[in-house]
Formats: structure tokens, sequence, C-alpha cells
């Protein structure tokens, strides 16, 4: 975690979010670097990053624009997946890859980046590093565990002399996150390779999450002035909300966030028991939220000191089953013709069981976490409807897939970095 998080006063935060997404975020990462970036070096990372938009959406699509306050209802979606892969991942990996490359550029070493997927990590960490000099990707994704769609964006950036590798495991994602977590646990390895970590047991993948919550709240804050502010956050990890968690530190005006777990709920166990218990992970229709030891656990608690209570002030959580998603995403599509991924979808329900349970007027913001053409093989089996490919979704389906198999284990991996390294 960061030693300290800055608040921004109300005025400064006003102030932030009258500039651009991509200003404010370099305004807010001036605060987690250090003298190796100017804010020229942080403003032309972002400005680099974040060149696609951020917008937050109703359900009939109408846009939120702090120029035209108009109040549109009190529900919306902040769609997270206008980036090249679709989904909030980019967010934070894209901030990454450029920092760590401007970083590498001036040290001339070569990194190796071993990040585990359970779908959608992966795809965004090898766009975001792809090419770039002086490092080095392996991705781990577990063999039979993600989405036709992501799969093709996973083994088709590789190949040739691309400085990315795909690698599935036969495992779930907890053995492929075990894997990079042991291999990280090998000092010698990790001298030997000069290992880094690109899941969101790496800050630098969580800090840039916060971005979006400080500005989207901001902009709302604008258009419709003092009305209590709630999130919800379709879940696994924990990464992106404790991104959120992280906005707020800073000043955001965020009252509550709300969680939405898929079956594998062991945070939405531990908000309404106390209680945390890691399990193993089973698998779902939402596939990127499927894991029972979230990585980010820790720093949620250390952000509230450990306070059980104080934590419940901040959270709320529920947890759906694949049948109560399959009905809503068809609901919502029947009454609104708005096609959510099953992720988003189980937001979405955990918002409203939130909105059931207390008696006060907010404005509910819903995370997008990922494009539904992502999902297209269970999205149109559920909703009996063609989805389009967006471009870049469409270019990756034409490509061959090259990748390795290995067994779920670290000397397997291993073998595969000598192999590959050599
Ligand atoms: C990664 C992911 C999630 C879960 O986010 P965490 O930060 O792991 O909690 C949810 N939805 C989609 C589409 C994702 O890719």
């Amino acid at each position: 975690m960061p030693g300290s998080i800055k608040r921004f006063s109300p005025e400064e935060c006003a102030e932030l979010g009258s500039h651009s997404f991509a200003d404010c975020a370099a305004v807010l990462a001036r605060q987690f670097v250090d003298g190796q970036f100017t804010d020229e070096d942080l403003q032309r990372i972002c400005r680099d990053a974040y060149d696609f938009p951020v917008p937050l959406k109703t359900l009939d699509g109408y846009e939120v624009d702090p120029a035209v306050p108009e109040l549109a209802g009190n529900e919306f979606l902040l769609e997270l997946f206008h980036g090249p892969t679709l989904a909030f991942k980019d967010f934070a990996a894209r901030f990454m890859g450029r920092a760590a490359s401007h970083i590498m550029s001036k040290k001339d070493q070569t990194r190796t980046i071993l990040v585990a997927t359970s779908g959608d990590t992966g795809g965004a960490i090898g766009d975001a590093f792809l090419y770039q000099n002086g490092i080095r990707v392996f991705i781990l994704f577990p063999k039979n565990g993600v989405s036709k769609v992501q799969e093709q964006q996973l083994t088709t950036m590789g190949g040739g002399d691309a400085n990315v590798h795909a690698i599935a495991v036969d495992g779930t994602f907890d053995d492929c996150q075990q894997m990079v977590k042991n291999a990280f646990a090998d000092n010698q390895l990790t001298r030997k390779y000069n290992l880094m970590s690109a899941n969101s047991i790496n800050v630098g993948r969580v800090i840039p999450q916060s971005f979006y919550y400080f500005w989207t709240s901001l902009q709302l804050k604008a258009a419709y002035g003092d009305l209590p502010i709630v999130y919800s956050i379709p879940s696994g990890n924990l990464g992106n909300l404790t991104g959120g968690l992280i906005a707020r530190e800073m000043g955001a005006p965020i009252d509550r966030f709300v969680v939405g777990n898929n079956v594998n709920d062991p945070f939405v166990d531990y908000l309404e028991t106390g209680e945390y218990t890691p399990r193993p992970s089973q698998p779902t229709l939402s596939n990127a939220m499927d894991i029972g030891r979230p990585n980010n656990f820790p720093r949620i608690s250390k952000l509230f000191k450990n306070n059980y209570d104080d934590i419940l002030k901040v959270c709320w959580g529920a947890s759906f089953s694949d049948t109560d998603t399959e009905r809503h995403m068809r609901r919502v599509f029947a009454e609104t013709n708005y096609i959510m991924c099953p992720h988003t979808a189980v937001g979405h329900m955990a918002m409203n069981a939130f909105a059931d349970d207390i008696d006060i007027e907010f404005l509910k913001v819903t995370v997008a976490t990922a494009h539904p053409a992502k999902f297209a093989d269970s999205v149109e089996r559920i909703l009996r409807t063609e989805i389009s490919m967006p471009e870049p979704l469409a270019k990756a389906m034409t490509r061959e897939k090259v990748f390795v198999e290995t067994k779920p284990n670290l000397d397997a991996l291993v073998e595969i970095l000598e192999t590959e390294m050599s």
C-alpha cells in the first residue's frame, strides 16, 4: 500500500474534475510516483494511455455531461470498456505499461512480467506491453476457464518475435495465481529473470483504478449537486474496489461502495459475518470474478486499520448465482435493450438489492466492467440475439492462436521460462 494517501480539499477536487480525464489522472498519479517522472512525463503518459472515452450513461443511452446538468434519472452505468481490450483492466495496464517502459528506458534493463489471468487481465497487460522495449510478458491462463473471445485475444498477440507469450495451464485461475506467487517467493528465480508482477498483487495495477472513480464522481457532482453517490462494483480480486476506496481517501465524493460477487463470495460473506474464509474457486458465467482468495483483501483491511465496523460503514455486498445473472440480463435487455456482460449484471443486481435495503435518494452508478462482446458465447446464448464485434475483437478473431500448455506447478513454469529465454 502507499505509505500515505493525499486528501484533496473539496475545492481542489472540483478543480480537478473540470480537467479532462487524462489530465486529472496525471495530477492524481503525481501523488504516488517519485522524481523519475516529471509532471510533463505523467501528463504525456496519461494522455497517451487514456485516448478513449470514460462515459457515464443511463440505460437508455443518455450520457452525463456537467455542461448539460439535466437530471436523467438517478441510475447510471460507468462504461469502463472503451479501451483496446474492452474491459476496465486497460486503465491500469496502459498506465503501468507506459510507466514501466519510461523507467526501463532510463536504466537499459530487461524485466520479465508474469501475469496470471482469469480472462481479462492477460489481454490488457499483453496489449499494453506488446513490443515495449526491455520487457517480456508471460501470461498464464486456465486452459478451460476463459471465454472463446478472451482466449483468442490472449493467444494471438504472441508468435514470431513478439515479447508476449501465452501459457495455457491445466488448472484453475487460483492455480495460475499460485504459480506466479511461488515464482516470486523464489528469490533466485526472481533475480535471474528480473521478475515483475502485473497482477493486482502489484500496487501499480491498483492505483490507476482510482482515477476513474475520482474523476467520474466529480462529473456527477458537478452535474447533479449533492445527492449521495453510490458505486456498485462487480468484484473478484477486489482490485477495482480497492481503487475506488483509494479515490474516496483522496477526497472523491463517494458515499458507499456496493460489491457484487458471483458464488465465489468470500468478501460478501465477510461483510455479512465478519469472518474471512478463502476457499477454492468455482467456474461461473462471470469468469473474471471466479476468485476464492482475493489478492486485495489485505489492502482493504489495511485501509480501514482492520476495523470491521468501519468497513461496514463504506462497503455493502450481495452475491448471485448464474441463474440470477441470466434472468437479470434477459430482463434488462427486454426492458431497455441494454446488453450487459455477465459481470456487469452481477454489479447491477447488487445495486438493486442495496437500493431495496435503504430508504434514501441517491445516485446509483453500476460499474460496467467489460463489453458484452467479450463474452459473446454466453451472452448470445442467454439473450438469443447476435452481438456485433467491435473492431479490435473482430481483428483478433481472425488471427492464429499461439500458446504452450503446461501442468499447474512451478517446475513446469520454470521449464518454459528456460526454453523461451535461452
Ligand atoms: C477483472 C474483472 C472483474 C473483477 O475485478 P477485480 O478487480 O478482480 O475485483 C470484473 N469484471 C470484469 C469484466 C473483469 O475483467
